[in-house]
């Protein structure tokens, strides 16, 4: 009986079922020698599966459901009840079968995630045009893409324009414009334009690769319920074996007993956490939220205090350099030049922010510094030729690197910062050159989303910064985030984070992946904003939003709050049907065959529940004004 599929088997014995009793209610009693042959055909067939499972996994020490199910088919063919011993092997078969179809569709999120990665790609070797399978290509490949396909690596855009959906890695609708110097991402659609793409990164190493991979990693890792359900079940099965031997002994009720067995077994309760859990990991990868296991799932539905850093979170990041002061011995240009060649290897956002400034004023092309020493929370110091040292940071850095600030400057200084400016000093080799001025926005969803987890459940909201006090308070104000820590080192902000850590608190810090990653791995939940762009951000946070926008965050709330009930409305019913079906054999009501259909339905009707975790959506983004 070489690999008939299951739907054959099914239909095999189903059939067998139904021929079996046609024959018995049509011609009657003188049948009945035929329709018993054909129910012990039926029952071998579809048992034979279960048994050779059930005994497999009884070899390597697991009591499984295909074991109780064998003992009962077994037991009921020895009493000679062969419709019981038909109907039950049948009834379970179908419920897998059904079972593993609407399971399917739990899952249905990262398989339609895997279909977006393109088989082929179109590569430009001296000037030829190659159509190579996608593991061909290599980094350093020119790939060309053409409107309505979907990019098949991670690259950067060398010519041409195009609008590009980037659903698939972020979940934002809208499409994204991207130019050359551009960075596009494997698995994204071009919707319209024309593009040769530099390929950076092929095959398993593309972010979306990565996201796959996180997220399969993610709906095995376990929630606590789940790791406390699967040791309930390892003791459970085989109490259930010596329970069903001992009321045997004592009633002698064969038939009673195999029903116990059978419908005892807790096929809906085993399924009943993971199932919801791999919906809400899904349903989050597809909207660009990725939670990496059914823990963190738990933990982001209770979080109470909600931390979040300010450069680059509660702001966008980009801020605009309002003033710049020189000492005379350069002009605003070369201090603005020099300041921005020194961020070179920076990946603060403030850093970034003036590159764009000079490049914006055509201060092109900066020196590149021979190499830079990043202090963390502080600024750079960065090493040009001939011993040039810069040192680019706040007031910390500077004493640190024994630059004395003159009082007039320091005047100045204090008085932007009162306004709410971010001031940022140069030095060369000891010197002060003088100080640029930037002032960052907050997020245009940054105070609805301190809003919305406040309706979520978040009592309290705190802003970590290494800012001064000036800044950090009139972004504080203008986003409604109401506690303030401010001047703090990355390792500070651990210290602070341990402060509000209490008996029934449970953390969330959103914050970069670069200088806030020990903050990240001391809260209870570490969460990083535009994973795609860095990977940092991608490895070091337990929750993170592929885009940059912050208001997903509150999604990702509603979404773990819903998989939580979700699972434990689960739980909460198969507890009950299995009460009540043990009830229902005690008392004779429920017999091997209607107690296997329950059984089954019970199972459907969990992983059904499950299903509108799979269709929950992010609200769409509401601009107000
Ligand atoms: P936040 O906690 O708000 O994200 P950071 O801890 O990243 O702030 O930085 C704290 C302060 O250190 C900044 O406000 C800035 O003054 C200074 N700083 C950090 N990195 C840089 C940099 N690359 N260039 C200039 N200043 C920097
Ligand atoms: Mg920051």
């Amino acid at each position: 009986m070489r690999r008939i599929g299951k739907k054959q088997l099914l239909w095999l014995s189903g059939g067998l079922i139904a021929v079996a009793l046609g024959l018995k209610w049509t011609i009657g009693d003188s049948a009945a020698p035929v329709a018993e042959i054909l129910l012990i055909l039926s029952s071998i067939l579809a048992g034979w599966e279960i048994a050779v499972q059930g005994i497999r996994l009884l070899f390597m020490r697991m009591i499984t459901i295909d074991l109780l199910v064998t003992l009962a088919f077994v037991g009921a063919m020895m009493i000679g009840e062969y419709v019981e011993s038909a109907a039950v092997t049948f009834l379970f078969l179908l419920g897998h079968y059904l079972e593993s179809r609407t399971m399917e569709r739990t899952r249905a999120s990262i398989q339609s995630l895997l279909s977006l990665t393109p088989d082929t790609a179109v590569v430009s070797r001296n000037g030829e045009e190659t159509v190579f399978p996608v593991n061909e290509v290599v980094k350093g490949d020119v790939v060309v893409i053409r409107p309505g396909m979907r990019i098949p690596v991670d690259g950067l855009v060398r010519t041409g324009h195009a609008y590009i959906n980037q659903a698939a890695i972020t979940g934002e609708s809208e499409p994204v414009h991207k130019i050359e110097g551009d960075l596009v991402y494997s698995g994204t659609l071009v919707d319209s334009g024309y593009l040769l793409v530099h390929a950076e990164r092929v095959g398993e190493d593309t972010t979306f690769s990565r996201i796959i991979a996180l997220v399969e990693e993610a709906q095995d890792r376990k929630a606590k319920t789940q790791k406390f359900l699967d040791v309930f079940a390892k003791y459970y099965t085989p109490l259930i074996i010596v329970m069903t031997a001992a009321m045997y002994i004592f009633t002698r009720d064969l038939e009673m007993a195999l029903t116990l067995l059978v419908i005892a077994c807790p096929g809906a309760l085993v399924i009943s956490a993971p199932v919801s859990m791999v919906a809400g990991i899904g349903n989050g990868a597809a909207h660009g939220v990725l939670i990496k296991g059914g823990d963190i799932v738990e933990k982001l539905s209770r979080i109470n205090v909600l931390a979040l850093d300010k450069t680059g979170t509660l702001t966008e990041g980009k801020p605009k350099v309002t003033s710049i002061r020189t000492e005379g011995a350069h002009s605003e240009d070369e201090l603005l030049g020099l300041i921005a060649a020194a961020e070179t290897y920076s990946e603060h956002p403030l850093g970034r922010a003036i590159i764009q400034e000079a490049v914006h004023r055509g201060l092109q092309p900066l020196r590149v510094p021979e190499h830079t020493n990043i202090k963390v929370g502080m600024g750079v110091q960065a090493y040009f030729e001939g011993d040039r040292q810069i040192t680019v940071g706040n007031r910390a850095l500077l004493s640190a690197a024994g630059v004395p600030l003159k009082s007039c400057m320091e005047t100045a200084a204090a008085q932007l910062e009162r306004e709410g400016q971010t001031v940022i000093f140069a030095a060369e080799n000891g010197e002060l050159l003088g100080y640029l001025a930037v002032a960052d926005q907050p997020r245009e969803d940054a105070r609805d989303l301190v809003l919305g987890v406040a309706k979520r459940g978040v009592a309290r909201t705190v802003m970590l910064t290494g800012d001064r006090e000036g800044p950090a308070c009139r972004i504080a104000e203008l986003v409604g985030v109401t506690n303030v820590k401010h001047s703090l080192l990355p390792e500070d902000k651990v210290q602070a984070l341990r402060s509000f850590q209490g008996d029934r608190s449970m953390i969330g810090m959103v914050g970069d992946g670069v200088n806030d990653a020990p903050a990240l791995a001391a809260a209870d939940v570490g969460i990083t904003l535009g994973g795609a762009g860095s990977d940092a951000a991608m490895e070091t946070a337990d929750v993170v939003l592929m885009s940059d926008e912050l208001g997903k965050l509150a999604y990702a709330i509603t979404l773990a709050k819903t998989t939580v009930v979700n699972m434990k409305q689960n739980i909460v019913f198969s507890v009950l049907v299995a009460g009540l079906l043990v009830a229902g054999v005690l008392g004779k009501m429920v017999f091997l065959t209607s107690g296997m259909l329950i059984h089954e339905l019970s199972v459907l009707l969990v992983i059904l529940n499950a299903l509108r975790v799979v269709r929950l959506k992010p609200k769409p983004k509401v601009v107000e004004h």
